[in-house]
């Protein structure tokens, strides 16, 4: 799972949270976002400097950290090598987050979440959309966010909605409002 480091002591435990390994990574106060594996014990720590202001925002520079589960249990374990059996650290690959609201609350202030919410769903609603591609903001930016441009100059016949109508590629209106589409 994904989390703002602002809810991150919810889902994460404090055993690993409060370790000493973890703690010198999260002090520059540059980790934004955790990724949180309780089957794997992996947790990745990662910054992302455009999070509150990108509608997808870039995965930046991380590392991870795998726990050895006898240690984690323990109450002191003796040494960081008992307790992190790996640290890695993980290089940006020209990728994104998307979802970006079910990384925080709807209290959470740094950006729209409602916004955001509807962000989801309006790209989700497009069709001809390579999943496994999403990741990569070449393939979002090239394929994706074209079609996430609303037509303003055309209203819809069924709601009336001016904002939320697009254009698809075959040259139907869509309205993103009701659902409406017609060809024009
Ligand atoms: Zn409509």
């Amino acid at each position: 799972m994904y989390v703002h480091r602002e809810y991150v002591n919810h889902c994460v435990p404090m055993a690993v949270l409060g370790c000493r390994p973890v703690h010198r990574f999260r002090k520059s106060g540059k980790v934004k976002v955790y990724k949180w594996n309780p089957d794997t014990l992996t947790l990745g720590l990662f910054r992302s400097p455009n999070f509150n202001q990108a509608d997808e925002p870039d995965v930046g520079n991380g590392v991870s950290l795998t726990f050895n589960p006898d240690a984690l249990g323990s109450r002191y374990p003796d040494s960081r090598e008992d307790l992190v059996t790996e640290i890695r650290c993980v290089k940006p690959r020209g990728q994104i987050y998307h979802h970006k609201w079910l990384f925080v609350t709807p209290m959470y202030m740094g950006f729209n979440v409602e916004d955001s919410v509807r962000r989801s769903r309006q790209w989700m609603s497009r069709p001809g959309i390579e999943y496994s591609k999403i990741g990569y903001k070449k393939y979002w930016e090239a394929e994706v966010v074209p079609k996430l441009t609303y037509d303003e100059s055309a209203a819809c016949d069924n709601c009336g909605s001016m904002i939320y109508t697009w254009r698809n590629s075959s040259g139907e209106t869509q309205c993103d409002n009701c659902g409406h589409s017609e060809t024009t």
